[in-house]
C-alpha cells in the first residue's frame, strides 16, 4: 500500500538509489523503528540522483535533535541544485534524530545520545535499533558523508571541522571547506562519523556553531564551504570559490574547567586568538566576589566556550586548540 505524504515525499523501508532515472529529484520517508502504537518511525530524506554517474555524497543533519543550523543548508543546497548538472548522487538526512527533534532536545526520546551508540545493534535497546537502521538503512551507500552538528546546550561553538587530518581524502574535504578552523580529531568508533569511517566511507563532522536557533550567516558561509568540497569532487560542476576565510588548523584540543562552583564568566569570543597566561574566565561567589581567575594554559584559539554561568566544579569553561598553522 502506498501512503500519500506531504509534498510528494514516499515511504520507504531503505535508500534505493539504483532504481531512480539520472536527472531526477526525490523525497522520501525512510523508516528506522516504530513507535509504541505501531506507527513508523521515519527520517525525511533528499535524493538528488544527478544526470551523470559519480559518487553518493551523503549529507547528516540533527543527529542531536537541537542542532538546527543543518537543516536550512540542506533546504538551501538542494532549492539550487540544478540536477541535470550534477554529477553522482546527493543524499541528504534532513532531520536524523526525529523524536529528539520533536522533543527540542539533544538526545533520543530514550535519554541516549545517538552520537555515542554506534555501531548500535539490530537487536539492541531503542536507540541501539534506532543508530544501527540509520547506519545500514541509508549511511553505508554513501562514498562521502558530512556530519553537521553545533555547540551542545549552554555553549556556543566557532564554525570548525573535526577531521582524521592523517588521512588523505578526508584532510582534503576539511581544507576545501574553509571553515573558521579545523581540529585535527579522529572520530571516537561509538559516533556516526567514526562508524561511516568503519565503512570505508571518508567522513568529517562540521560544527556549525550554536545550538536551538536558525544562524543565517552561518547557513550561508557553511553551504559555501560545502558548494566548494562538492566541485573539488566534481559532484557540483564549477570553479572553486576562494572565500576570504582562512582556517587555521590545530592538532588538537581540550577543554578547561572550572575547579569550584560558581558563577562563571567567559572572556574570549569563539574563534579568538589567546595567549598563553591570559585571562580567560573569572569565577564569582555567589555574593559577587571574585573567587577564582582562569588563564589559557597555552596560546591557541577558543574553538567554543560556555555560557551558562551557573557553575558547578567541573564545568566547562572554554575548549581550546593548539593551532599548527594557518591556511588559505
Ligand atoms: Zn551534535
Amino acid at each position: 500500500m502506498m501512503w500519500v505524504t506531504p509534498e510528494g515525499a514516499r515511504p520507504a523501508d531503505q535508500l534505493e538509489l539504483d532504481d531512480l532515472p539520472l536527472g531526477t529529484m526525490h523525497r522520501r520517508y525512510i523508516k528506522l523503528g516504530e513507535d509504541g502504537i505501531g506507527l513508523s518511525l521515519r527520517v525525511p530524506v533528499l535524493i538528488a540522483r544527478g544526470g551523470k554517474p559519480g559518487p553518493v555524497f551523503g549529507i547528516v543533519a540533527a543527529l542531536h535533535g537541537n542542532e538546527l543550523n543543518g537543516i536550512p543548508l540542506i533546504h538551501r543546497l538542494f532549492r539550487d541544485l540544478k540536477v541535470e548538472k550534477v554529477k553522482g548522487t546527493l543524499v541528504a538526512v534532513i532531520v536524523a534524530n526525529v523524536p529528539g527533534l520533536l522533543l527540542h532536545q539533544r538526545v533520543f526520546n530514550d535519554g541516549e545520545d545517538l552520537n555515542r551508540v554506534f555501531p548500535g545493534r539490530a537487536d539492541g535497546n531503542c536507540s541501539q535499533v534506532y543508530a544501527y537502521n540509520l547506519l545500514h538503512r541509508i549511511v553505508n551507500r554513501f562514498d562521502y558523508m558530512i556530519d553537521l552538528h553545533t555547540a551542545s546546550f549552554g555553549r556556543v561553538n566557532s564554525l570548525y571541522i573535526r577531521a582524521n587530518m592523517d588521512d588523505e581524502k578526508i584532510a582534503h574535504m576539511a581544507k576545501t571547506l574553509q571553515p573558521q578552523i579545523v581540529l585535527n580529531s579522529p572520530a571516537p568508533i561509538q559516533t556516526l562519523r567514526g562508524q561511516a569511517i568503519e565503512l570505508g566511507i571518508p567522513s568529517i563532522t562540521l560544527e556549525m556553531c550554536n545550538p536551538s536557533r536558525i544562524q543565517k550567516d552561518v547557513v550561508r558561509m557553511s553551504l559555501l564551504g560545502v558548494k566548494n568540497l562538492l566541485r573539488s569532487l566534481k559532484v557540483l560542476p564549477g570553479a572553486l570559490n576562494k572565500s576570504n576565510q582562512v582556517s587555521i588548523f590545530c592538532s588538537d584540543s581540550e577543554w578547561l574547567y572550572t575547579s569550584k562552583g560558581g558563577f562563571l564568566e567567559t572572556l574570549p569570543s569563539v574563534a579568538t586568538v589567546v595567549e598563553e597566561g591570559e585571562i580567560i574566565a573569572r569565577l564569582r561567589n555567589i555574593f559577587g566576589d571574585v573567587i577564582q581567575e582562569y588563564k589559557a594554559p597555552y596560546s591557541g584559539i577558543i574553538i567554543g566556550r560556555s555560557v551558562n554561568p551557573i557553575a558547578q566544579t567541573g564545568a566547562r569553561i572554554v575548549h581550546l586548540g593548539r593551532i599548527t598553522h594557518k591556511h588559505d
